[in-house]
């Protein structure tokens, strides 16, 4: 194994394993209103899930089966402010005998060794569910009633299918043994967890999923369920400020190899004093990246992808990428800029642009060495690379 591969198999093993709360945000007791942190969640982009496509959904899967009774369930549901919650499109990890997405349920053994050394015991009793438990779950306790009553009833506690906020993989239900779901907000448990604001599971990056006084959010509130959004979407909802100049990125080990991004000018962040290290990269992003970290040469040709537009802030570096043979697009007419890059699709770029002949990278002495061609059978190692992901990586593959 070639040691740039082995560095970049490492960084890669360490960054998606050590995701969160890497950002080393303090646990914070700013108090925020139910309508923040639901649109916390409401606003993040996170990785591993596809959006909500209805009509798709639809045909999947059913409500009741009734076709005129399920679109009704749906517009009560709607009107209680219930909307099209995504899908889980990665693999997702076991933790406690259920699945999670990666990031959350590392967050989620963490809260849960916090908790322990308090001498507090928090019991998952329920992570992700895809369309159909969604669909027995809504069935059994709408329990065969038809009417607009029992329909508005149902829908205070639970979810159609395609609308709960577990078919993405980052809520988790809490429970305490011998404790029906509604008396939870009497435990230690809950009281150990809202204190100070949900100081401890902000820290880990959870907010409240349905906060006590919120509204139109489409269930009642409900005390026992948390969702992951990561400590960085966390810290800028509450308005925090860092050496890093990004309000996602404090302290901690991430902080370094994005500050190293940014000092060479590859990037200036996904938004005004925001990086946002736990959305996705998206393959545009990524070319406008890999060239910038060779000195943003001007291309020798014109790539022939319908979908990369002239005005589209990396056209330039696309059509460089494709001129030198870095990438042959998604087909010969599309480089798909707006899909998310794979750990693979990186990897691929890295040793391309390591066999070619090119100037060094930024900030390296000599070309990246070519390495074993296996490298490119790592791509089902995961299926989003995040934006502090990438930056761990670039700067892992660049200052060798
Ligand atoms: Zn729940």
């Amino acid at each position: 194994m070639g040691d740039l591969r082995r560095v970049l198999v490492g960084v890669l093993i360490v960054s998606l394993l050590a995701v969160s709360p890497a950002s080393g945000i303090e646990p914070t007791s700013v108090a925020v209103s139910a309508e923040t942190y639901l649109a916390m969640y409401d606003e993040a982009t996170l990785r591993g899930v596809e959006q909500p496509q209805a009509e798709v959904y639809d045909l999947f899967i059913d409500i009741t089966g009734n076709e005129e009774l399920d679109l009704r369930i749906r517009e009560i549901a709607e009107f209680r402010g219930y909307i099209r919650q995504p899908l889980a499109a990665a693999e997702l990890v076991p933790v406690d005998g259920r699945l999670l997405q990666p990031p959350a349920a590392e967050a989620w053994e963490a809260l849960q060794a916090n908790a322990r050394a308090d001498g507090v015991a928090l019991r998952m009793t329920s992570a992700f569910r895809d369309l159909r438990d969604q669909q027995i779950l809504f069935r059994g306790r709408l329990g065969g009633r038809t009417s607009d009553a029992a329909i508005f009833a149902t829908l205070r506690f639970s979810a159609p299918p395609g609308y709960s906020k577990h078919h993405g993989g980052y809520a988790v239900d809490i429970g305490q043994t011998g404790v029906e779901r509604g008396g939870f907000i009497n435990t230690r448990a809950y009281a150990w967890l809202a204190a100070d604001d949900f100081a401890r599971p902000k820290a880990h990056g959870f907010v409240p999923s349905y906060p006590e006084g919120g509204d139109f959010m489409g269930p009642d509130p409900e005390p026992w369920e948390l969702v992951w959004i990561g400590t960085g979407r966390i810290a800028c909802g509450l308005g925090a400020s860092f050496p890093s100049g990004f309000c996602d990125v404090g302290p901690g080990p991430r902080a370094a190899d994005i500050g190293w991004l940014v000092d060479r000018g590859l990037t200036v962040g996904c938004a005004p004093g925001r990086f946002c290290p736990d959305d996705p990269i998206t393959r545009g992003e990524a070319a406008s990246m890999f060239w910038r970290l060779h000195e943003a040469p001007t291309p020798t040709g014109e790539a022939p992808f319908a979908d990369v537009y002239a005005t589209d802030h990396f056209a330039t570096a696309v059509d460089w990428l494709w001129s030198e043979g870095l990438t042959e697009g998604t087909s010969s007419t599309t480089f798909s800029p707006d899909v998310f890059l794979t750990p693979g699709d990186s990897f691929a770029f890295v040793v391309r642009l390591g066999a070619a002949d090119l100037p060094p990278p930024i900030g390296m002495a000599g070309p990246i060495p070519e390495f074993a061609t296996e490298v490119v059978a790592l791509g089902d190692i995961g299926s989003q690379l995040s934006r502090a992901e990438f930056a761990s990586i670039l700067r892992a593959a660049a200052v060798r």
